[in-house]
């Protein structure tokens, strides 16, 4: 399962999946972030 950035997919670690930086939300109401190395939208767990 992928998720975009702006989902709101719950406290977990994703990872990038094009350069596979780690993006960590840690809080329930915190939403996916475009990735802050190579702007990827797309993540996985
Ligand atoms: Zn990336």
């Amino acid at each position: 399962m992928s998720y975009t950035t702006g989902e709101k997919s719950g406290k977990d670690k994703y990872k990038c999946t094009k350069c596979r930086e780690i993006v960590v939300l840690d809080d329930t109401t915190d939403t996916l972030h475009p990735c802050l190395t190579c702007d990827n939208t797309e993540f996985k767990k």
